[in-house]
């Protein structure tokens, strides 16, 4: 008999759920994480009596409800909606694109009006849209394309349009009516009190090792429990024998400002490509934060190289063909788990993350309508 029914490797969302379903069902779990707090990315500093999300800002939103009534059985969520701007050579527009951003951006007043105009402008692209940029175009136009998309996605994933998949795109949505909630789910808020909050709720009962390589112990890590769910990279976890995975890093630079309100909003996204960072956060509306100051994060993309944070998986088609190949290897591994955005070479959203871990728990410990 080992200590432990789980190793869980990652204290990210993902294990934290599990985690939470396997505790409920009397299993012991040892969670093993590389950094010295759990959370992964959804991990808040407190710096002014402002959670000030470290690893870029995680908005909470989902239409299933399954999700949705399994966090708030967590934790209470707030009603927090996000409308990002996005500044254009000091241009104020709305996202996502909406009735307010072509009114801005031609004068127009009316949806008719709006459609003519984008209707026109999507001509450019005939047939199926082969990259980002098409599909972008045929989307919204070219007006907007220029002025709110290439330089921010350029800067963003550090290659041409022409070279992405059209897929990312279509996150954002379109709208011929004047609202200017970023996302079309049922759902949205942010927990009460911060993430860190959901994070130790959803930990408890686990013991936990910080500061911990699994990829540096495997064998003794894993020799402690029945199972090991892996939260990593997945190519780490294999040497990187058939070569490296490609992501996208983040460089954060942030600063307390004198300042009660600094720029009325949570979120702006710098869209030109002059400028190098893609946008600037103020934690504080995240969460209605009362404080004389404020903390703000200008956000830089960067090309990931080993040692540094990997944020966004490229899912491009040699990524993904290499992917393959390690996911192919994983599933020779006897007894080992795999979830989440990193081990999944995914672009997931957090809801997606919260529905996959409770999908493994219901194979694990069979269904429960929590
Ligand atoms: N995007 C853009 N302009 C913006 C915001 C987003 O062109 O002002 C594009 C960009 O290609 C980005 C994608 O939309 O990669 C998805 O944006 P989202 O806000 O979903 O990205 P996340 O918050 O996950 O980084």
């Amino acid at each position: 008999m080992k200590k432990y029914d789980y190793l869980l490797v990652g204290g990210g969302l993902f294990s934290a759920v599990f985690a939470h379903r396997a505790v409920k069902s009397g299993k012991k779990c040892l969670v093993a994480e590389k950094r010295g707090q759990l959370g992964g990315n959804l991990y808040c500093d407190s710096i002014e009596g402002i959670n000030v999300h470290r690893y870029g800002p995680h908005i909470f939103h989902t239409s299933d409800s399954r999700v949705w009534k399994f966090v708030n059985n967590v934790t209470e969520f707030n009603r927090y909606t996000n409308c990002p701007l996005a500044c254009y050579k000091g241009e104020i527009y709305n996202m996502p694109f909406n009735m307010n951003t072509f009114n801005k951006m031609w004068g127009v007043r009316t949806p008719a009006e709006a459609k003519a105009i984008i209707d026109r402008q999507r001509a450019a692209v005939t047939g199926e849209p082969a990259n980002l940029e098409e599909q972008a175009i045929s989307l919204v136009g070219e007006d907007i394309y220029k002025k709110l998309i290439k330089g921010y996605t350029e800067k963003q994933w550090g290659r041409s349009c022409k070279e992405l998949p059209s897929f990312i795109i279509k996150r954002l949505p379109v709208r011929y009516v004047y609202d200017n909630n970023y996302f079309n789910d049922r759902y949205q808020g942010i927990p009460v009190g911060g993430y860190n909050v959901m994070i130790s709720r959803l930990f408890e009962g686990c013991d936990i090792m910080l500061d911990t390589d699994y990829n540096a112990d495997r064998e003794n890590l894993s020799g402690m429990a029945e199972k090991t769910l892996y939260t990593g990279t997945i190519d780490s976890l294999f040497d990187y024998c058939f070569g490296k995975l490609e992501y996208r890093s983040l460089k954060f630079e942030t600063e307390v400002l004198d300042t009660e309100n600094y720029q009325g909003v949570a979120v702006v996204n710098y869209t030109e490509r002059e400028i190098p960072y893609t946008r600037i956060i103020e934690h504080k509306h995240f969460e209605s934060a009362k404080s004389e100051k404020t903390v703000i994060t200008r956000e830089y993309p960067v090309s990931w190289e080993e040692g540094m944070e990997p944020y966004y998986p490229v899912n491009d088609g040699k990524n993904n063909r290499l992917f393959e190949k390690y996911r192919e290897l994983a599933s020779e591994k006897e007894n080992m788990l795999f979830g989440g955005r990193l081990a999944e070479y995914r672009y997931y959203d957090m809801d997606k993350v919260v529905a996959s871990a409770l999908a493994l728990a219901d194979s694990e410990f069979g269904a429960s309508d929590e």
